[in-house]
């Protein structure tokens, strides 16, 4: 499991994580959600040690972070960060192979055992057929794939993906997230979209301004309610296969007044200029 108590982090003056926690038990699926700017990449950097906290623990199962060497948190936890071009002339089998490094001493070469991992999670991730193919000429959605191969090949059982979906069809968001619920790992995944979250996610923890607001399983976060006043915007709620979806309209600033018509006001009105819309940008 994944432990992460009372985190503080600050940038400069900026608090982007206020005495946050969260927790993943073994095995589940925790979606990290909430506006932009609200502390979710912070977090997985906290948990990774990646960024200095001010306070707080982070635990991989009974460990504290700061008693695993780099090399035994490589072992233990892997990272999609977000999606980035490489700018290295790799083919995706050197790029998951890449993902043993934890496994292997000093300068020594990759063993078959290495090799059998990196094949065996390309064939998980279903990107088997693009081992050969150079990963900067990859689609975003095939690329993330192989990333998550990588993740895989590293052997680690605690898995971090920084919004793993951006700028991918919607086809690949729901490959993406059905390979990554599927795997028996214990997982934080950023998500931006709310319905993706819904579907794919165990719990939910929402961030808004560096703090946990909401936590709790998907249909209990995902309420108007909760969601309103974080994103400022206007949700609606349907419940589709007992899966919650939400439908998402701009915030009304003022009550709409009904346009008063007379008949002999056709012409004219069509030719006023439109009423302004609510929601509309100044
Ligand atoms: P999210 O991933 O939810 O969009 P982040 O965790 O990236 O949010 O950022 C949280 C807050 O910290 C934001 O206000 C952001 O501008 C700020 N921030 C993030 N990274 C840095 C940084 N390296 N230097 C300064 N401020 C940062
Ligand atoms: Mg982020």
């Amino acid at each position: 499991m994944i432990t992460a108590r009372e985190i503080t982090v600050r940038y400069g003056s900026t608090l982007a994580l206020d005495a946050t926690d969260l927790a993943v038990p073994s095995g589940r699926t925790v979606g990290l959600i909430g506006p932009n700017g609200s502390g979710k990449s912070t977090m997985l950097r906290a948990i990774l040690r990646a960024v200095r906290t001010e306070d707080g623990t982070v635990l991989i199962d009974d460990d504290p972070i700061e008693a695993l060497s780099p090399v035994q948190r490589a072992q233990r936890l892997a990272v999609v960060a977000q999606e980035e071009p490489s700018g290295l002339p790799l083919t995706a089998w050197d790029s998951v192979l890449l993902g043993r490094s934890p496994h292997i001493s000093g300068w020594s070469s990759y063993r078959a055992e290495d090799e059998h991992a990196a094949e065996d999670s390309m064939r998980r991730a279903g990107v088997l057929h693009l081992a050969s193919r150079s990963i900067d000429e990859l689609s975003g959605g095939e690329r993330q794939r192989v990333l998550i191969a990588r993740a895989l090949a590293q052997g680690a059982h605690h898995l971090l993906l920084d919004e793993p979906t951006n700028h991918l069809d919607v086809r690949y968001q729901h490959d993406i997230l059905s390979l990554v619920q599927d795997l028996p790992l214990t997982t934080v995944v950023v998500l931006h979209d709310l319905n993706l979250a819904a579907r794919y996610c165990d719990e939910l923890v929402l961030l808004h301004e560096g703090t946990a607001v909401a936590r709790g399983a998907p249909a209990q976060v995902l309420t108007p309610e909760v969601l309103t006043p974080v994103y400022g915007i206007d949700v609606r709620r349907l419940d589709i296969d007992g899966v919650p979806q939400l439908v998402f309209s701009p915030r009304r600033r003022r009550p709409q007044v009904e346009p008063i018509h007379h008949d002999d006001d056709v012409h004219s009105s069509m030719e006023a200029a439109p009423p302004e819309r609510s929601g509309a940008i100044r």
